[in-house]
């Protein structure tokens, strides 16, 4: 019975870098959980949109977006779209860059976005925001409202450096806004195993953050850069292909996590 399920997990996806693969591990989670039988909300809290678009929506014809719903003016039941992979969006696009101005001068503004997700939190298993590459009020909206942060990175040297940022402000809100919010994994993504700073990296990581550190491994997959063109999540566009699996992997240790709980 859908009605005895508990309500929804909410997990961020955020690194305040650009381009680490936030929303292909935004887009292949929805997919993979939602091929996994759970019922899936991604919320596209960017407003390049990517996570909508890469879901197969046309982010410029839309009536309704996040947007609408993070100033009131609209309701995520009448804003979310459900796709043919098989998970809701509520879709972003540009119209989402005002809404940094219009949170200001709203009280509460950090927990909008928690409000409106708490009306449909008993309407799916995982709610996953798809956050902006910034440490700004649209991401601090996603943290006020998550139980956790996951974080795609790549082993890159420099990567370190912008995780002390990120994890600072993790624990900062948890203590002072959200005290439910954790750090649930980092998530290594882009890998290239050929590469021996990568691999060092990696290490590093493993033995800095213990099991914070997911055991699945996104490797580099062309795969997955070519899917979002298509509007279809990789997990479903290349079944076959490594980098579909690894999703799927990641799904699956997701759920795993969550039941340790
Ligand atoms: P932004 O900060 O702009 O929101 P992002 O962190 O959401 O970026 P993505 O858009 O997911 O990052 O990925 C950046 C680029 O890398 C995209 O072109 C994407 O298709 C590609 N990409 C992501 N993951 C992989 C992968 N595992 N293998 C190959 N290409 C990837
Ligand atoms: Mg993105």
């Amino acid at each position: 019975m859908a009605s005895k399920r508990a309500p929804a997990r909410i997990f961020c996806i955020a690194n305040q870098k650009g381009g680490v693969g936030k929303t292909t591990t935004a887009v292949n989670l929805a997919a993979a959980l939602a091929v996994l039988g759970k019922r899936v909300l991604l919320v596209d809290l960017d407003p390049q949109g990517n996570a909508t678009m890469g879901s197969g929506i046309d982010k410029r014809t839309l009536e309704k977006t996040v947007y609408e719903v993070l100033i009131g003016e609209a309701q995520i039941r009448d804003a979310a779209v459900a796709v043919e992979s098989g998970y809701d969006v509520l879709p972003a696009n540009r119209e989402l860059s005002g809404a940094e101005i219009d949170l200001v001068q709203m009280q509460a503004r950090e927990s909008q976005l928690k409000q409106a997700i708490s009306e449909v939190a008993g309407d799916y298993d995982f709610i996953l925001v798809d956050c902006p590459p910034t440490l700004s009020m649209l991401t601090l909206n996603g943290l006020t409202a998550a139980h956790g942060v996951v974080i795609p990175m790549q082993c890159e040297y420099f990567a370190l450096e912008g995780l002390s940022d990120l994890v600072n402000t993790v624990k900062r809100v948890h203590a002072n806004i959200n005290p439910e919010l954790r750090l649930i994994g980092l998530l290594r993504v882009m890998f290239d195993p050929r590469m021996t700073l990568q691999q060092q990296v990696s290490a590093q990581l493993e033995s800095h953050f213990g099991d914070k550190v997911f055991r699945t491994i996104v490797p580099r997959n062309v795969r997955l850069a070519e899917a979002p063109s298509h509007g279809i999540p990789g997990v479903l566009y290349d079944k076959s292909s490594r980098g579909a699996k690894a999703y799927m992997d990641f799904g699956k240790e997701m759920i795993a996590r969550i039941k340790k709980w």
